[in-house]
């Protein structure tokens, strides 16, 4: 029988398989975020998923707001992914040459993201990403890339510095091991700062090969662009010559079918996803102006390769994901549950007179323990991440599953019900009136 959350709210079995993890694993996971460093306390280790639901190792079930960081837009083991992810794997699980399946989503990618021409498949985020910036580099013959400050886009060497999600929570400046080398072409500007970006443009106008931005900011929790800033990235590079690459690694298919640049109506040069196009398989992916694609081996001269990329299962979890995200109203869905969410969050904000924010896009969302608007990295971080831990627990105790840290942004997936979003309601109203008395 399924425990309920109460007083006897116990984690034992989990605290038992963190502490053998932790002799065999680094801090006991391998991803920093997992082990609840910014929450305190131990993580809470999973059995099994189920369409909205998560059940860990202690006989609790929570509702899900994680989704593995995003993939899970559907829900767990959705029937018609799981049939074709066992159907592909029957097939045989990697063949190392050509499927048919690669061409089938990636034609599905293309036509559902227009800036898309051509796409290279890779096994996550960070491969994605690194990739498009060598291609960026091999392109225009320059070296100096632009980032912003609390912008994730996992965890090349180039790419960590000022750097959001897991290095925020772990308050680490930079990594050591990162070589001052590898860094020193990394310019980085603020969130939402586009004169910080005029500047760097007019210092270097030449050296310039691409700016890469998260279109929405969601590894410092969630910050959405200003009006005009994407615009100005875009007649920024345009007119240096620079490449505008946008990271839809989260963002892509989970704000709309055409990711945040069908929403804003932007086409940047370059785009990078993972995440949902995997439908919880590993998978990274980055596409753009065929032109530039056309740079990447074996057409071109630019090398990228990988064992494993375009793994048929993963091929298979996506095309099924994408499938059902293409069907008719199911964004349309996603917002109403949004707006459901919204609502009931932001009355128990002003019943408990609590001043924090309440961000959401779509199917994302963030509750800043914050009483400024957030807008870029330097005002997320004046976050009250103390309370935010309280209340992380609290939701945790009450059966629902946020993501451990003040930085990160939560999903709705298309499995939760009604009737689950007011129990989410009602349980952060009772844990925000929790920690504020
Ligand atoms: N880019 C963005 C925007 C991300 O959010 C992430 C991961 O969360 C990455 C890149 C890295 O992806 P991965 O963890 O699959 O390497």
């Amino acid at each position: 029988m399924q425990k309920t959350h109460s007083d006897t709210f116990s984690l034992a079995r989990s605290q038992e398989l963190f502490a053998e993890a932790q002799q065999l694993l680094p801090g006991g996971v391998n991803s920093p975020v997992r082990a609840f460093r910014g929450v305190g306390g131990d993580p809470v280790f999973i059995e099994r998923a189920e369409g909205a639901h998560l059940y860990d190792v202690d006989g609790h079930r929570y509702l899900d707001y994680v989704q593995s960081w995003g993939p899970m837009i559907l829900g767990h083991t959705y029937p018609a992914v799981l049939e074709a992810v066992v159907a592909a794997s029957q097939r045989g699980f990697s063949f190392g040459a050509p499927t048919e399946a690669e061409s089938v989503l990636a034609r599905m990618v293309i036509e559902s993201v227009p800036s898309v021409e051509m796409i290279r498949f890779v096994n996550s985020g960070t491969e994605a990403t690194m990739s498009a910036l060598r291609l960026a580099r091999a392109y225009t013959g320059r070296n100096k890339i632009i980032k912003f400050s609390g912008c994730y886009h996992g965890h090349a060497d180039m790419l960590l510095v000022q750097a959001g999600s897991g290095v925020a929570t772990m308050g680490l400046p930079d990594s050591p091991g990162v070589p001052e080398q590898t860094t020193q072409d990394t310019l980085t500007a603020e969130y939402n700062d586009t004169a910080a970006v005029e500047q760097l443009f007019a210092t270097y106008p030449d050296d310039i090969a691409a700016v890469i931005v998260e279109p929405i900011a969601a590894n410092m929790g969630l910050v959405p662009p200003a009006p005009g800033f994407l615009e100005s990235l875009r007649e920024l590079t345009e007119r240096h010559h620079a490449v505008l690459i946008f990271d839809e690694v989260m963002t892509g298919f989970r704000v709309a079918l055409g990711g945040m640049q069908e929403r804003v109506q932007i086409t940047p040069d370059l785009t990078c996803f993972g995440k949902i196009i995997g439908g919880g398989l590993p998978v990274g992916a980055y596409g753009g102006r065929r032109e530039i694609m056309a740079q990447v081996a074996p057409l071109g001269s630019m090398y990228q390769a990988g064992t494993l990329s375009g793994n048929p299962l993963a091929m298979a979890a996506g095309i099924a994901t994408l499938n059902e995200l293409r069907k008719p109203g199911q964004y349309q869905e996603l917002e109403r549950k949004g707006q459901l969410l919204e609502e009931g969050f932001t009355k128990a904000l002003q019943d408990h007179q609590i001043e924090a924010s309440f961000v959401r896009i779509g199917a994302m969302f963030c509750l800043y323990f914050n009483r400024e608007p957030v807008v870029n990295y330097t005002v997320a971080k004046r976050s009250d991440t103390a309370l935010f831990a309280r209340y992380f627990w609290s939701m945790l105790e009450k059966g629902i599953y946020l993501p451990p840290s003040q930085f990160e942004s939560c999903f709705i997936s298309l499995a939760l019900e009604d009737a689950m979003l007011e129990e989410t309601v009602r349980a952060a109203s009772a844990s925000l009136g929790a920690v504020v008395s």
